[in-house]
């Protein structure tokens, strides 16, 4: 016994944080069989449930990937943060919170109660309704190819590109999203052609990342919206400190409370089971578990994050005199 504990003393800090993610990893698998994959995107329907991986890249020292960390997948919902980068940047945030507000929904993502209100607006960018009024004003300035572009860059991943079978598996699908959008537009919040809005929301979510291209993007989240090793500025800090706000509050849908709690850090996820993680100042997250639970978040992922951030001591509101277990 002392001789493991020994050499665990003996551990780089690098080779200490890989224990503690491999053995969160093996927690994590465990409950797998707790979710399921979406399947109201009938493609989504086909992925295997049991595929877990993560990368952790911090600002300084090295990155660290286990299990299915390269695999590609859809960005789904994750697509929304950088949506919201791009029109904080090219629109300008008064144009952004004219259309959707800030606040948490405590609804489902593709709730469109709300909507049915006199003079209401989608809560925040970070949902379905928020997401498609942000793409209206986006289709007004840039192409979809120009997002694609600049999610490449920020993901630091060339190979990103469209899954066309899950783009058109969702367009044919997506009646929901288009009474939403259809809705927007009754309301004067969508000014672009619906379907034009339309393509361009589900083509940003048929983006296929890895949990290292996420990683990547929250690495510059962390940095202040800088790429470290270049010292490039990708959004100015506003962008960077609303960003990771609104992932904050609203980043995990009717579950942000909850994981604000249990994990204590900006985070942002999606239907095809992807997690992007952000710890200010200090790493990049990506997670990728497409068994999802009842809200539509990674279940292992979720997990998978609240033991690494309890181990980590990655929570925004850590306090030493915390007991961990509690
Ligand atoms: N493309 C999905 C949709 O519009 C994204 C939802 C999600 O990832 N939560 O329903």
């Amino acid at each position: 016994m002392n001789n493991i504990i020994d050499r665990y003393r003996e551990l780089t800090e690098a080779d200490k944080t890989k224990v503690i993610i491999s053995s969160a990893m093996a927690e994590a698998r465990k409950i797998i069989p707790g979710g399921n994959v979406a399947t109201y995107i009938p493609e989504l329907g086909n992925v295997d449930p049991n595929q877990l991986g993560i990368c952790l890249f911090p600002l300084t020292g090295e990155k660290i990937c286990m299990g299915d960390y390269n695999k590609r997948f859809t960005i789904q919902s994750v697509s929304k943060v950088i949506a919201l980068i791009l029109a904080l940047e090219v629109c300008g945030a008064k144009r952004v919170f004219e259309k959707t507000g800030a606040e948490p929904s405590g609804e489902a993502f593709n709730s469109l109660v709300e909507l049915d209100r006199e003079n209401s607006r989608p809560y925040n960018p970070l949902i379905n309704s928020g997401a498609i009024a942000i793409a209206s004003e986006l289709v007004k300035e840039i192409s979809f190819y120009d997002l694609l572009r600049f999610t490449r860059v920020i993901c630091d991943d060339p190979e990103i590109n469209i899954n066309e079978d899950v783009f058109k598996s969702e367009i044919s699908t997506c009646s929901r999203n288009r009474a939403i959008a259809y809705l927007l537009e009754s309301k004067g919040l969508i000014t672009s052609d619906v379907d034009d809005t339309l393509n361009f929301y589900t083509k940003c979510c048929s983006m296929d990342v890895t949990a290292e291209s996420l990683a990547n993007l929250g690495r510059i989240l962390a940095n202040d919206g800088v790429f470290k090793e270049t010292g490039d500025r990708i959004m100015t800090s506003s962008t960077a400190r609303i960003v990771k706000t609104l992932m904050l509050t609203c980043g995990m849908y009717d579950g942000s409370g909850t994981f604000a709690i249990q994990v204590g850090i900006p985070a942002k996820s999606g239907v095809g089971g992807g997690l992007l993680a952000v710890s200010d100042k200090r790493a990049g997250i990506g997670v990728f578990g497409p068994a999802l639970d009842e809200k539509g978040n990674s279940i292992a992922g979720i997990n998978l994050l609240r033991n690494i951030s309890n181990k980590l001591r990655l929570n925004l509101f850590y306090d030493p005199e915390w007991n961990e277990d509690e």
